[in-house]
């Protein structure tokens, strides 16, 4: 028996330790104030709280992104949660239904599902996880169906509203009843506190545009993170940020002008197995004009997979048949995340593959799953 008190209780002491461990950070004799205010423009100027910043002072916005629902009918008048909100509450529900097939719907679905809630999840696309390989998603969508989530792909007319236990899900075709509902439809930049177009800072895509050096349209002012709008909204993740923050001081204090790089971003789903990729997709790469290899290799053909009993899975690499260089990697794993990092370099140093084939990995690893992929896909190109 699960105490889902316990568990909300575990999941709060984590969240408030790692938040006092940044407080503490901030709080040192490092010569950085913090400011517990709201951020906000009007009139073209900056007021943290009361206080209006000098036009000529750097400014850094890293105000992230919030819960989008919108594109949900019922979402207004039906009460439901977002992943804010789940992270807060006290207990379990005996039953979620979620509407969303990305990374948070997923890890939510197949977590609490474990924990004992009884799990329905639903969403418009013919796959979880759109924008990584189809097999990818499709094989997470398999795991949790054979964990007894309930999955529901390619749903049209998605509606929320009020029922006996909570909340009702009812799609073309179907519906539950659930005592929660999860929205997990995607996050946007948080705008609504900081209005930039108030102080000249124009947006993309609902998130403030920036140039190659992370410069915003207001010349005093840089911005990075999941506040960056356009095709940045892909990257909406903590090593994004922190990979950046640096990079937008330096311009901003020292007047560098250095540029961050993306074809190298890794993006991990925690699902178990894990989806972990980087580079381009086959398809990305396709429709880039690459003369496209491609090869997969089973996770459950690798003696250490076996050993552990964690058999699901493959890796995936896509190569430019003319150039044999790297392109892309999608890792469906245990520990996938942690293994990406070896196909993460090369493709980071131009995708130059001979550095891991030049290696040996240890036996018995799941990481032997990658050499195993580059050195066949190299080898059959001839
Ligand atoms: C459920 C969930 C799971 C996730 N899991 C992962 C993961 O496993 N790996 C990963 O890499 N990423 C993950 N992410 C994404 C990750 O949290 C974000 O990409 C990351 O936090 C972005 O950092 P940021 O600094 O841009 O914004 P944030 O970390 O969101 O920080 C923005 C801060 O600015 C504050 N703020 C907003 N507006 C104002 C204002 N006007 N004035 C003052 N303050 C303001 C906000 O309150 C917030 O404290 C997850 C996100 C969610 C929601």
């Amino acid at each position: 028996m699960i105490d889902g008190r316990a568990v909300m209780t575990r999941i709060h002491r984590v969240m408030d330790d790692g938040r006092r461990y940044y407080e503490d950070l901030l709080g040192g004799d490092d010569g950085v104030l913090v400011v517990p205010e709201v951020a906000r423009f009007a009139g073209g100027k900056l007021a943290v709280g009361d206080a209006v910043v000098a036009d000529d002072v750097p400014v850094l916005l890293a105000v992230g992104a919030a819960p989008s629902v919108t594109p949900i009918a019922g979402a207004a008048e039906t009460p439901h949660l977002t992943s804010a909100e789940l992270l807060h509450l006290d207990h379990l529900p005996a039953s979620l239904g979620i509407v969303g097939g990305g990374p948070i719907a997923l890890e939510f679905a197949q977590a609490l599902n474990r924990l004992g809630v009884v799990v329905t999840i639903v969403m418009r696309a013919a796959a979880p996880l759109r924008g990584e390989e189809p097999e990818a998603g499709e094989l997470v969508a398999r795991v949790l169906r054979a964990e007894g989530v309930t999955v529901v792909t390619g749903a049209t007319e998605i509606i929320i509203e009020r029922s006996a236990p909570g909340g009702r899900l009812r799609w073309a075709g179907g519906q539950v009843d659930v005592e929660r509902i999860l929205l997990a439809t995607g996050r946007e930049p948080a705008m609504a506190d900081l209005r930039p177009d108030a102080g000249g800072v124009e947006l993309d895509q609902g998130g403030i545009l920036v140039d190659a050096t992370l410069r915003t349209t207001r010349s005093s002012t840089w911005a990075i993170g999941d506040a960056i709008g356009g095709a940045h909204r892909r990257f909406q993740f903590t090593h994004a940020a922190t990979y950046e923050g640096p990079q937008a001081v330096n311009n901003a204090l020292r007047g560098d002008a250095m540029t961050p790089t993306y074809h190298a971003m890794p993006r991990v789903t925690f699902t178990d197995p894990q989806v972990a990729a980087v580079g381009l997709t086959e398809a990305e790469a396709r429709a880039a004009g690459h003369d496209v290899h491609v090869h997969v290799k089973l996770v459950r053909e690798l003696g250490k997979a076996r050993a552990l009993g964690e058999t699901e899975g493959f890796v995936k690499v896509v190569l430019d048949r003319s150039t044999h260089r790297l392109l892309g990697a999608t890792i469906v794993a245990a520990h996938g995340g942690d293994m990406l990092a070896s196909l993460t370099i090369p493709l980071n140093m131009g995708g130059d593959l001979g550095p891991v084939l030049a290696t040996t990995f240890a036996h018995p690893t799941l990481s032997e799953a990658l050499k195993v992929a580059v050195r066949n896909a190299v080898t059959s190109l001839g």
